[in-house]
């Protein structure tokens, strides 16, 4: 932005020094370019009044606006508490207004009998309408103020920037700020030329801003947001395919040309079932990235149990063929110990040397691995985040393999990437598959493969919901079940917010379980967060070997945890759990070939959001089809909880769970742009240059590129 919208806001009539202050520290603006760029979330169409009698809870905490008469004032209350009350009617029904402060400005400047536009958020209360601090203005002068539009917007706010800049003081200086703007032709230069504008049928930008503040019509607001959203994701995809453009041409990758002795044997000798279709074409797909030249960077997505620990070994073993090590990194401790129990069981009779790592190896354990890992003599070192610390030093990463992505933030898994001066080739692996629509823009510059069929012989999960109050039928089923010689979990949810908490639910649970259970016939194993990792392992143990019938745990449980036998997965307060996780611990029943269940269990009261998880995965084994419904409960930028696509991009407008049409279209025109000018160098460009890098907020760490 340059000339006119540079301009420091203060200048602008109704701001002054102190509001100039509170906008920068709230939202970040400092110059009139800012102020403009910052669009209303939602609009009043100031020109329809609705009637006290219309007023119900639906419109509770949304603006309306109301033409009424006063007739009465009163001061009630002592004290902080005092307010000024007056009483409004509108011929269909009576209101409230009060004031708690500003009370002696308020009182002067209305008058008894006169009628007013009220204007303000309702709250019911015993049946009454009352407004707080409504803004208010009488008839003459509203119907004599110039207005630029009959839509009034309504701005992103805090508390603080909203006392401070209340929406109508918003409002003028909105207007004033766009009066100084459009003295300036310059001011809002167009970066899309007028024949891409003519293709996409798109108002030019300064007519898209003018719009979105001050609408002319539904139709012209309309059309600005989809200009200013084709904006913000024409500069995402510009991002976006240009790295991808830019990855594909480096030649950088380790070259893993030998299918060898390990991968062989492996193959024809020792594995313990065939390998389904899907995994064939995996290890396929992998192998050709391997033998490219080209750095790998590749996302597999696999429902939960659908055999991707098998691809990651066995890839590895290519790795390893070729005379590199590899790794492959898991989120918790308790499903590294699992990875590597389950790697050396299969590397037994092979020449390969597998060793672990986590945060709470033992010093031994610890001085092996490590010396292992920088001599070379271990192949395939398996940990958890205590992989990324300094201290481990590699002789030779060729490959890494990391386990349910989503639990890594973008920097601890950049961080994999400085352990060697040529970048190994990454895998990362989620049982949570990403709706194609949040793929397509987040990891548009990865490669993806997709394991879509399960091992054979495999029985869908049947899932139901139970009220608290049928827990006694719950505890009938289950008694069947063990009776049948299958085991069975109960998982509680874990309380982030308190760590105290972290296990009460749990033992709480436990407890009622042991009055409402009879108990003595089962053999009970429990894990939760605050066990020490051998305790943990202990109690795994114990349930893997079929020494436990049930295991009580914390969803500390809920990645990757596999025993077979067990056929019976009990949610508690199952409305606490997101979907995504909820599919997860479903996912850790139905591993062999007997029919599974999931129960959820919760309380009568739900949310909306609530029920419509807990019915969703009674409707569907599909974590594809979840994971979509997730996205749109959620929205984009929450999605695997870590806000990625809220860090990695500036959105304004443009929405990644809903704008995808825009998306597809933007992503093929981004691709045009770059056949001609991949670095956008050319003059003409230089605005699009900086549409691209205004909504990347980050250029250090690369979030598509993985590695
Ligand atoms: P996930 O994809 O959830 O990580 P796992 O790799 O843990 O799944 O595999 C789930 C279970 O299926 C494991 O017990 C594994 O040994 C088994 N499995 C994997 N692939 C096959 C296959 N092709 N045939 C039969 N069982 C398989
Ligand atoms: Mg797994």
């Amino acid at each position: 932005m340059s000339g006119v919208l540079a301009r420091d806001i203060k200048f602008v009539g109704g701001v002054g020094e102190l509001r100039a202050k509170v906008l920068e520290r709230e939202a970040g603006v400092r110059t009139i370019g800012d102020l403009l760029m910052r669009f209303p979330y939602r609009y009043i169409d100031r020109t329809r009044h609705i009637t006290l009698s219309e007023v119900d809870e639906s419109m509770e905490s949304t603006y309306v606006q109301v033409r009424c008469r006063l007739v009465g004032k009163s001061y009630v209350g002592e004290g902080p508490r005092r307010r000024f009350v007056v009483e409004a009617l509108d011929g269909t029904g009576s209101a409230e207004l009060l004031w708690f402060q500003g009370v002696k400005w308020i009182e002067k400047r209305i008058e008894i009998g006169r009628e007013y536009i009220i204007f303000g958020r309702p709250s019911l209360y015993r049946g009454r309408v009352s407004f707080v601090h409504p803004e208010i203005e009488s008839v003459e002068q509203a119907l004599s103020r110039k207005q630029e539009s009959g839509f009034q917007g309504i701005y992103p706010s805090t508390e603080k920037l909203s006392q401070s800049v209340p929406i109508k003081a918003m409002q003028t200086i909105i207007t004033n700020a766009w009066q100084i703007a459009s003295t300036d032709p310059s001011a809002f230069a167009d970066p899309l030329s007028e024949q891409l504008r003519r293709r996409y049928g798109l108002i030019s930008l300064r007519e898209a801003i003018y719009n979105i503040h001050f609408p002319q019509s539904q139709e012209l607001l309309r059309q600005a947001q989809y200009r200013l959203k084709f904006d913000e994701l024409l500069g995402v995809q510009l991002t976006i395919q240009a790295r991808r453009t830019e990855r594909h041409t480096r030649n950088n990758g380790f070259l893993f040309p030998r299918v060898g002795e390990h991968f062989n044997t492996f193959y024809h000798h020792k594995i313990p079932f065939a390998l389904t279709g899907a995994q064939q074409r995996v290890i396929k797909e992998i192998r050709s990235d391997m033998i490219s030249g080209r750095q790998m960077n590749r996302l597999l997505q696999g429902d939960v149990g659908s055999g991707k620990t098998m691809v990651a070994f066995m890839t590895m073993l290519l790795a390893v063929d070729n005379g590199f090590q590899a790794c492959i990194m898991a989120p918790t401790e308790i499903l590294a110990r699992q990875h590597y129990a389950s790697m050396q069981r299969f590397a037994e009779g092979l020449d390969v040397r597998v060793a672990i790592l986590t945060g709470s190896s033992k010093a031994k354990e610890r001085r092996l691995s490590l010396e292992g890992i920088a001599s070379g003599e271990v192949d395939i070192l398996i940990g958890t985040h205590a992989l990324i610390e300094d201290k481990v030093q590699f002789a030779n990463l060729g490959y890494v393999v990391i386990d349910e992505q989503h639990r890594f933030g973008v920097e601890q898994r950049a961080k994999l990437w400085t352990k060697n001066q040529q970048p190994p080739h990454i895998l990362v692996m989620t049982a949570t598959p990403i709706p194609r629509t949040l793929a397509m823009t987040l990891y548009g510059d990865l490669e993806v493969s997709v394991i879509d069929e399960l091992p054979p012989g495999r029985q869908p999960i049947r899932t139901y919901h139970y009220y608290d109050s049928s827990r006694l039928k719950m505890f009938g089923f289950l008694r069947g079940e063990i009776a049948k010689g299958r085991q069975v979990y109960i998982v509680y949810p874990l309380i982030k917010e308190s760590e105290k908490m972290d296990y009460k639910d749990l033992y709480d649970g436990f407890e009622s379980i042991s009055r409402d259970f009879p108990l003595p016939d089962y053999r009970i194993a429990v894990c939760h967060g605050k066990m020490k990792p051998e305790d943990k392992d202990a109690s795994m143990a114990q349930f893997k070997s079929g020494e436990a019938d049930i295991m009580i745990a914390t969803s500390v449980i809920e990645v990757g945890v596999d025993v077979p036998n067990a056929t019976v997965m009990v949610i508690e307060s199952a409305e606490r759990f997101g979907l995504s996780q909820l599919h997860q611990l479903r996912g850790r029943v139905g591993r062999g070939g007997e029919q599974s269940y999931c129960i959820l269990m919760s309380g009568e009261k739900l949310s909306k959001e609530g029920r419509a998880r807990l019915e969703a995965m009674c409707a569907t084994n599909d974590g594809f089809k979840l994971s979509e419904l997730d996205l749109k409960l959620r929205g984009a930028g929450d999605i695997h909880g870590t806000q990625q696509s809220g860090d990695a991009f500036e959105l304004n407008i443009a929405n990644l769970s809903t704008d995808t049409q825009i998306m597809q279209l933007t992503r093929d025109e981004a691709l045009n742009i770059l056949a001609q000018d991949p670095k956008l160098e050319h003059p003409e460009n230089v605005l699009l240059r900086q549409l691209r890098d205004k909504h990347c907020k980050r250029e250090r760490i690369d979030f598509s590129d993985i590695s």
